[in-house]
C-alpha cells in the first residue's frame, strides 16, 4: 500500500517549501497540485478562453492533456506534450488558476490524475482539497496556515530579494482575495479536514515547521 501525506492550506503558507523538504527527508515523491491548476490556466490563457464562461471552459478542458514527470527529483508539468513548468509561477497564471479552479470539469480531470499518482507511489501532496477530497484516506493530514500579514510579508521579502518592485498592501489584498475565492467556491472549497492537524506557521521558521510535521508523522506511525 502506498502511503500518502496531505498538506493543505491557503496561498503563501509555505506548503510547497515544506512539502519538498519533507519529501526529500522521507523519500516520498512530492506532488504539487497547484502546478496542475496553473498548467490548465496556461492553456486557457494561450487559447483565449474566457474564465467567466463555464461552457467555454468545459469545451476547452476536453482538449487538455496534463501529465507529470520528474527531472532530477523536480516535478515537471507537461501540457499537451510541452513542458510548461517554467511558465507556471507568474502572478497572472496564479490568478487565472484561482478563477478557473472552481469549475467541476477542471477539478475532476485533475483530481483523477492526482489520485492515479498517489495509487502507486508514496506521495506528499500539497493543495487545497487533498485531505478533504483527493485523498480522504491519507495517512497524515496537515492544514498549514499563517496570518495574511505573515504570508504577505514573506511574499514581499521574496520579491524584494529578487529585486522586483512591489507594494506590500497590494500583495496582502491579492492573498486575501485568493483565500476568499478558494474558501467560498462550491466544489471542494479550501477548509481543514476534520482529521487534519493544524499547523500555524506565522511565528515559525522553516526548520521548526518541518520538525513539527515530522513529529506528527512519527506519532501517527507509533500508533499503527
Ligand atoms: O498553490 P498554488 O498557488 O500554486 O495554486 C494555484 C491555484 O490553484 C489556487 O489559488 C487554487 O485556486 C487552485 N488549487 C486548487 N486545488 C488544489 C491546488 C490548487 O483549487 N488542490
Amino acid at each position: 500500500m502506498a502511503y500518502s501525506i496531505a498538506i493543505d492550506g491557503p496561498a503563501g503558507a509555505g506548503k510547497s517549501t515544506i512539502a519538498k523538504l519533507l519529501a526529500e527527508k522521507l523519500g516520498y515523491i512530492y506532488v504539487d497540485t497547484g502546478a496542475m491548476y496553473r498548467a490548465m490556466a496556461v492553456y486557457f490563457s494561450q487559447n483565449h478562453v474566457n474564465p467567466e464562461d463555464e461552457r467555454e471552459i468545459n469545451a476547452a478542458v476536453i482538449n487538455v492533456d496534463i501529465t507529470i514527470e520528474y527531472m532530477d527529483g523536480a516535478q515537471q508539468v507537461i501540457l499537451n506534450g510541452d513542458n510548461v513548468t517554467k511558465l507556471l509561477r507568474t502572478e497572472e497564471t496564479g490568478k487565472m488558476a484561482s478563477k478557473t479552479s472552481k469549475y467541476g470539469a477542471v477539478r475532476s480531470k485533475l483530481v483523477d490524475l492526482q489520485r492515479k499518482l498517489a495509487k502507486t507511489t508514496d506521495v506528499i501532496m500539497d493543495g487545497r482539497d487533498i485531505g478533504t477530497t483527493v485523498l480522504p484516506d491519507a495517512f497524515a493530514k496537515i492544514y498549514l496556515t499563517a496570518s495574511s500579514d505573515a504570508r504577505a510579508q514573506r511574499r514581499y521579502d521574496e520579491l524584494v530579494a529578487k529585486g522586483q518592485e512591489c507594494d506590500y498592501q497590494v500583495i496582502k489584498e491579492d492573498i486575501e482575495s485568493r483565500d476568499y475565492e478558494d474558501m467560498h467556491r462550491e466544489i471542494s472549497p479550501l477548509k481543514q479536514a476534520e482529521d487534519a492537524v493544524l499547523v500555524d506557521t506565522s511565528d515559525m521558521n522553516i526548520e521548526q515547521v518541518v520538525s513539527a510535521i515530522e513529529k506528527i508523522i512519527e506519532e501517527k506511525k507509533a500508533v499503527l
